[in-house]
């Protein structure tokens, strides 16, 4: 990989997602995109790693290592599939339920902000019988249920959960130990810290969070869940089909794929989910420490309970609608863009990901105080 950083224009990315990436590998990508294998100076195959058939030698090994990869980070067992789909998590929404409960079987939602929601409305529309164990309705989903609380009911497919909601900046520390496998969209935490997969019968995340571009889909599927799936799908929606042809049923997106193995050879050589665990408690505990201490405390508030704050999302408020678009707008002119909180709930909201440095955490929390002080 190249290491020359020092004449790249970049600035603090804060954007939900798709959001910042490692400058390494956008630099190695920039290079391979032309001439595929030209990163480290000479010549490569004269192609672009976007224009080579997915069934030649150099993108099957890349889809490979990549897969080989995710399982080194993740320390995955042998009873565990990867998969990398098209359609975002938000086809996994409907792909879970269809292929596990759509002929009315029971399953387990816990509904803790607007990415649950989704999901739930989902599992609905393919005719599954879904169960609330959990409705955060009543506290604006600024909370989550003690995990120890959380049961699935009997007979019950799966209990779905949410692992970080990535709008309302809630986040799961603990998974519940449940009879039923957990099914858990992890878009926005995916790779953020260790965790054991055992509880787990499917893992699913998009990729623009933490792990890549937009447009590729992790899911990582046990095999007694796998063999529990109904086969009455279409082609693409069967998983059993996409583990068959190795994630290659189709033509994937391999670009996106690409990518994902760079970041992840990123991850490794930083340290891994350790790494990305420590780096993800510092930057959101700088971020948390100005909320709580800008201006001499209350200037900025955090609605959410301080159990469940989120490491990857940190939200926050400012006294007025006024302040938080002055605040917006004067980050962005210092180089700290993506602050603005999603339309549906308004406020300010820090997208910390893997890639986002230390430094850059640092800079807006720094900036925060400076706000404070200087429009109290
Ligand atoms: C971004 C996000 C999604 C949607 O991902 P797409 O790839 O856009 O379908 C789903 N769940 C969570 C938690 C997210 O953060």
């Amino acid at each position: 990989m190249t290491t020359e950083t020092t004449a790249v224009h970049r600035i603090y990315n804060f954007s939900a997602g798709p959001c910042t990436l490692p400058l390494e590998v956008m630099q190695q990508a920039q290079a391979d995109l032309v001439d595929f294998g030209s990163a480290s100076g000479g010549k490569g195959l004269g192609m672009g790693v976007m224009e080579m058939s997915h069934r030649s030698k150099p993108v099957v090994a890349v889809h490979e290592a990549a897969l080989a990869s995710l399982r080194e980070i993740l320390e995955l067992p042998d009873n565990y599939q990867v998969l990398f789909l098209g359609g975002g998590a938000t086809f996994q929404f409907g792909m879970i339920p269809s292929s596990l409960a759509a002929n009315g079987q029971r399953v387990d939602y816990t509904h803790s902000g607007a990415w649950a929601k989704k999901a739930i409305a989902d599992a609905k529309a393919v005719g599954a019988d879904v169960n609330l164990v959990y409705d955060g309705t009543d506290n604006s989903y600024t909370t989550l249920p003690d995990p120890a609380t959380v049961q699935s009911t009997e007979g019950s497919r799966y209990l779905h959960l949410t692992t970080n909601e990535t709008i309302g900046g809630v986040q799961w520390k603990a998974m519940p130990s449940c009879d039923a496998p957990i099914v858990a969209d992890m878009s926005s935490d995916f790779l953020s810290k260790p965790f054991d997969v055992s509880p787990f019968g499917l893992i699913y995340a998009g990729a623009q969070k933490n792990i890549g571009p937009a447009g590729v889909c992790v899911v990582i599927i046990r095999d007694d869940v796998l063999e529990q799936c109904n086969g009455e799908q279409i082609n693409y929606m069967n998983y059993a089909n996409h583990v068959k042809g190795g994630s290659m049923l189709n033509t994937p997106p391999v670009f996106q794929i690409y990518m994902v193995g760079l970041v992840l050879e990123w991850l490794k050589g930083k340290g891994g989910l350790a790494w990305a665990s420590e780096m993800a408690e510092k930057r959101s505990g700088l971020l948390y420490d100005a909320i709580a201490e800008a201006g001499g405390g209350g200037y900025y508030s955090c609605p959410v309970d301080a159990a469940y704050r989120s490491t990857m999302n940190v939200v926050f408020r400012l006294p007025s609608e006024e302040l938080e678009a002055k605040f917006i707008a004067e980050a962005a002119a210092q180089g700290m863009d993506g602050l603005k909180g999603h339309r549906s709930v308004g406020g300010c909201r820090a997208s910390i990901y893997n890639a986002m440095p230390l430094e850059g955490a640092q800079a807006l929390a720094d900036f925060m105080r400076e706000f404070a002080q200087k429009n109290g």
